[in-house]
């Protein structure tokens, strides 16, 4: 079946490859299923051409006892959708001050360890969390942020930031965060995989840390490869496009943690994903209930919806000439199986029309967040089939 798909798809000049697996993405199960639940998130994944995904523990519960890692696999089986593998927390209740039991939790089913939202601030914790996570022989998968130097800030600082009058995270803010992690995996030995950087500082210090031989990852996300601090001004040109559509400024879909840097950011983010720096494109897909979203931009929520709108961003870029398609579709396969250690699911296959033009909308979108900036902007290529373990699971049909 999955040979004749290919073929069939390849024929009509559509693009395949294998199913996706996307590290970094929030299903907001359980405890606030008004913003995404396990069942919608893991369908619209699969609309997005991700047929496994990393569901995050930041829930209400935590996920940080075997028992709900337990039941996430369960309701993930349930959903028949994308594959869904739970990451635990790496401190009970996400709260930064005791380890969850991880040998346990990777027992139970964990495929890596996350505070993600929240940084292990306690520099004495995260070392032992990173020797407990070799003993277990999983990754943490760390958000790198300074919490004292971003305080306070809504999006990027730098021109636009103060052109908008709007308090700003610094580069710095990342940068120092991912210094301290380098240097704590260097000292412990314990597999650390860096969440979504943003920063070319960023890159260039996991560059670095590469090249004297220490066993790091790191992931970006598609945002974070597309889009430009000038979005939240209301631009809304891609980072290698002259000018473009305009909205109004302050539209809280471009509201994000990290925030969206600048053109200088998003080509270095780019230079490391084409060099090996960057193993991994993950979505970090965090959908909202518009009630968190419909505020003044100071108190909306972070977070913007990717599943459904990764591959067009990615392809775009592509187009651009700022990376290839054969160096994305490693960093959305072979790139995360090595991250989790995992081997690619076999009959797992993801169609893409690379030519369709389309338009997100809020009843298009399959997810239950409609957090997107991209929501009325017309898109080029979109996924149109999915299948996972032979069955095929997704299928659009065009006109
Ligand atoms: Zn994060």
């Amino acid at each position: 079946m999955l040979g004749d798909l290919k073929r069939d798809a390849e024929k009509r000049g559509l693009l395949t490859a294998p199913g996706f697996i996307d590290l970094h993405a929030h299903l907001r199960e359980p405890g606030f299923e008004e913003s995404e639940t396990i069942a919608t998130g893991s369908r619209a994944a699969l609309a997005g051409g991700f047929t496994t995904i990393c569901a995050m523990p930041n829930t209400e519960p935590a996920i940080d006892s075997p028992g709900l890692v337990a039941e996430l696999i369960a309701r993930g089986e349930a959903a028949r959708a994308a594959r869904v593998l739970p990451i635990a927390a790496i401190t009970r209740g996400r709260n930064g001050k005791e380890l969850a039991d991880l040998v346990e939790l990777a027992a139970a089913g964990a495929v890596a360890f996350s505070d993600d939202g929240s940084p292990v601030a306690d520099a004495r914790l995260f070392r032992n969390a990173l020797e407990y996570a070799r003993a277990a022989g999983r990754p943490i998968l760390e958000h790198p942020q300074d919490l004292t130097l971003s305080a306070g800030g809504v999006m990027h600082e730098g021109v636009v930031s103060a052109r908008l009058g709007l308090p700003g995270m610094p580069a710095a803010a990342e940068e120092s965060a991912v210094a301290r992690d380098l240097a704590l995996a260097k000292l412990t030995g314990g597999r650390l995989h860096l969440s979504h950087l943003s920063t070319a500082g960023a890159v260039e210090l996991v560059r670095h840390a590469k090249a004297g031989g220490l066993a790091v990852s790191a992931e970006v996300t598609p945002h974070h490869l597309a889009l430009t601090d000038e979005w939240v001004a209301g631009s809304r040109a891609l980072a290698w496009e002259d000018g473009g559509p305009r909205v109004a400024p302050f539209h809280t879909a471009t509201k994000v943690n990290p925030p969206l840097r600048t053109a200088a950011d998003v080509r270095a983010c780019w230079a490391g994903l084409m060099d090996g720096t960057i193993d991994a494109i993950a979505t970090d897909h965090a959908p909202h209930a518009s009630i968190r979203k419909d505020v003044e931009y100071q108190e909306a929520a972070f977070g913007i919806s990717v599943f459904e709108t990764a591959i067009p961003l990615l392809l775009a870029g592509v187009a651009a000439g700022w990376g290839t398609w054969e160096r994305v579709v490693g960093a959305l396969t072979a790139g995360p199986a090595r991250v989790l250690g995992i081997e690619l699911p076999k009959n797992d296959l993801v169609v893409i029309d690379p030519k369709v033009a389309w338009t997100p909308t809020a009843t298009s979108l399959r997810s239950l967040g409609k957090n997107t900036p991209l929501l009325g902007r017309s898109l080029t290529g979109r996924v149109v089939a999915a299948v996972v373990d032979g069955e095929l699971r997704h299928e659009l049909a065009l006109a």
